[in-house]
């Protein structure tokens, strides 16, 4: 598989990969910092707050930019700058993955 499509991944319901590690790194920023940083999350609603399961499955906001794109070294991606870097390319300027535009 290709190895940015693998990292892409771990992007999303990340929050026990982000939990184990030390170091994460943003996609979107191209920014490293320590995992502690990470203090926002998405996915819990009113409803599935006390649910384990939910908690497990929430996604990591960058500290730095706010984007849900944090990778964890736990998640055995090299946390370069330069890896981070081809993410960013590949993602976020859509070579990657591409979205179709809708045509009217
Ligand atoms: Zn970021």
């Amino acid at each position: 598989m290709n190895d940015l499509l693998a990292a892409y991944r771990y992007t999303t319901n990340n929050h026990v990969q982000i939990g184990a590690s030390t170091w994460c790194g943003c996609c979107s920023c191209v920014q490293l910092f320590p995992a502690e940083e990470v203090v926002a999350w998405t996915g819990l609603t009113m409803d599935n707050l006390d649910d384990p399961k939910a908690i497990a499955n929430q996604t990591a906001l960058c500290p730095r930019c706010g984007m849900e794109a944090v990778l964890g070294d736990k998640s055995g991606v090299p946390l370069s700058a330069q890896f981070l870097a081809r993410m960013n390319e590949a993602w976020f300027q859509r070579t990657l993955i591409r979205k179709p535009t809708p045509r009217k």
